[in-house]
């Protein structure tokens, strides 16, 4: 975010700290001193002198580019929904490791070569989305009914709610969205062993809308 004639206020997601905002000084004109630090797929080792509100950033190096993210428009636009939604969800100054773990997987998946057969941007993005949700504390539950705890057989289609926090089941009123047995499936996969399988549109469609009504209840807008 621009500040001021020549400054810029970065928010990052940092392993040890969590989400934290830093003044960049002369961060619109030195492209040299920032190195690359602005630009949000990388991950990079960043010096900056921590203050009640805003720390100052002082330097940064650059440890993982992802410069092949920007080459397909598929990965450039799942590597900003992704961290939009990471910011959207860390609290400020909260270690989040998983969180750190699962973007920093992710912004991998995207930057690595395609081939064909390959699981598609948006598909890691759910999959990534689905992740974050359970790394912050607000995993949802495709086992059983988050009202009455009955569990959800396998192959069955079933109700999901992200602002409930998983599966409502029918006698509980099936609030939600129905989502078919093939995406449960896929879903239940990426929390338990992280197995990413490719998803037809409507399965996509409809975890990326449990993922999204889920965010929405959790966000932590306005950092
Ligand atoms: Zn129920």
């Amino acid at each position: 975010m621009a500040y001021g004639e020549s400054d810029v206020i970065a928010t990052y997601l940092t392993a040890t700290t969590g989400k934290i905002s830093m003044l960049v000084r002369g961060g619109r004109a030195s492209k040299k001193r920032v190195q690359g630090a602005l630009e949000p797929f990388h991950t990079a080792r960043v010096r900056f002198v921590e203050r009640r509100d805003l720390a100052t950033f002082k330097d940064a190096e650059l440890v993982v580019v992802r410069t092949g993210i920007t080459a397909h428009l598929d990965a450039l636009e799942a590597a900003g929904q992704a961290l939009r939604w990471a910011r959207d969800l860390c609290p400020p100054r909260t270690p989040e490791p998983a969180a750190f773990a699962t973007l920093s997987e992710l912004l991998d998946a995207l930057d690595a070569k395609r081939t064909e057969s390959a699981v598609p941007p948006s598909v890691h993005l759910v999959a990534a989305g689905l992740r974050l949700l359970r790394d912050v504390g607000y995993g949802l539950d495709l086992d059983a009914c988050v009202r009455c705890g009955k569990p959800c057989p396998e192959g069955r289609s079933a109700h999901v709610s992200g602002r409930a926090g998983g599966i409502v089941c029918a006698t509980c009123g099936g609030e939600g969205r129905l989502v078919a047995a093939s995406a449960l499936a896929m879903a239940r996969d990426v929390l338990r062993s992280g197995t990413i399988a490719p998803l037809s549109p409507p399965d996509l469609r409809a975890l990326v809308a449990v993922v999204e009504d889920a965010l929405l209840a959790h966000a932590d807008i306005g950092d």
